[in-house]
């Protein structure tokens, strides 16, 4: 049952519908001003349910935005020398102008393997070390959409994020660090947390802008919170729902939603927050892949 909230909620079925009709404009331009068509290609490797909602939900959004979409089921045996040939030939398609294999990935397929044989330049989901390390360094680089996802829900509830305090929690590659350098480039003063850190409802409590990217449901509690407090939640968790009969799930956060939005000054939900600005960034990451690999200038503002 949801109680009564004080914080304002940080609305993803709001922002991304918004973010990806944005992205539409920018396509329908492209494709009159420059006859460039944006093609986003995912593979997935074996039959992961999830995984599988994931690629389904992220090639619909890329019909909607009128970009191409490019889907490559591979069976759960397949080598890892397939996978990579299939990334390679990805890599010299010049239809396909970002891409990504869905992780997880087979167990007999190393993951680091096929991230480092991804072209930088075509790198959707922004985990190649070259981006991860441009991105550290200040410079242009391919994005990992989670984390953008997550800045721009801070920066819609807190505008400019300048001289405050994020504390991220979790240090992921594909999260917790990223949202890190973005926060640092935003001139916050960022600390980030993880499962070593010593005392984590004091470290939380310092954040103007606080972060949860672990995994645990309902972690973050609501003595974690300084009042007026930026949340965002990027958990993503499966938990039991008796409420909705024997057997059934519901998806939570890493955040107990109903006590943190009593505290914090701005929250977002799970679901209906950063999930689907995730899908709205990766479509915007195509766009900004196509528009770089054709030496075509992006408005400043998208
Ligand atoms: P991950 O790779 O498992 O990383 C989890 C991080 O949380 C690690 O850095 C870990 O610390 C830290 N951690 C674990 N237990 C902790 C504890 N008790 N106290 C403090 N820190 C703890 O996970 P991830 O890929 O970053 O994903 C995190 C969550 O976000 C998951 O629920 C995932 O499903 C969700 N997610 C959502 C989206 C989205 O689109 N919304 C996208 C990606 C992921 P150590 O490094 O010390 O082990």
């Amino acid at each position: 049952m949801t109680t009564s909230t004080k914080a304002t909620l940080i609305d993803g079925r709001v922002l991304a519908p918004a973010l990806r009709a944005r992205v539409a404009r920018e396509v329908a331009r492209l494709k009159k001003e420059h006859g460039l068509t944006p093609g986003l290609a995912v593979v997935l490797a074996g039959h992961d349910p999830a995984s599988e909602v994931y690629v389904r939900n992220k090639g619909i959004a890329t019909r909607e935005a009128g970009m191409n979409s490019f889907e490559f089921k591979l069976p759960e045996d397949i080598s890892e020398a397939e996978v990579l040939a299939k990334v390679r030939e990805l890599n010299a398609d010049p239809a396909v102008h970002g891409f990504l294999v869905q992780f997880p990935v087979p167990a007999q397929i190393s993951q680091q393997a096929v991230i480092d044989a991804i072209d930088a330049v075509k790198d959707a989901d922004g985990l190649h070390p070259l981006n991860a390390g441009r991105l550290a360094s200040g410079l242009p680089a391919m994005v990992p959409a989670t984390p953008e996802g997550c800045l721009l829900m801070a920066k819609h509830a807190g505008g400019d994020l300048s001289g405050k305090h994020a504390v991220i929690i979790g240090r992921s590659n594909l999260v917790g660090k990223p949202v890190a350098q973005l926060l640092l480039r935003e001139n916050c003063t960022v600390t980030i947390a993880h499962s070593r850190s010593r005392d984590l409802p004091s470290i939380a409590r310092e954040a103007d802008i606080l972060v949860a990217a672990v995994g645990r449901p309902g972690m973050v509690r609501g003595d974690w919170v300084k009042p007026g407090a930026i949340v965002i939640d990027v958990g993503i968790n499966r938990v039991p729902a008796p409420e909705k009969g024997e057997g059934k799930t519901r998806l939570a956060g890493d955040v107990a939603f109903d006590e943190v939005a009593q505290v914090a000054g701005a929250i977002t939900p799970v679901p209906g927050g950063v999930g689907l600005m995730t899908v709205a960034c990766l479509m915007r990451n195509t766009v900004i892949a196509a528009c770089r690999q054709n030496g075509i200038d992006l408005p400043a503002d998208f």
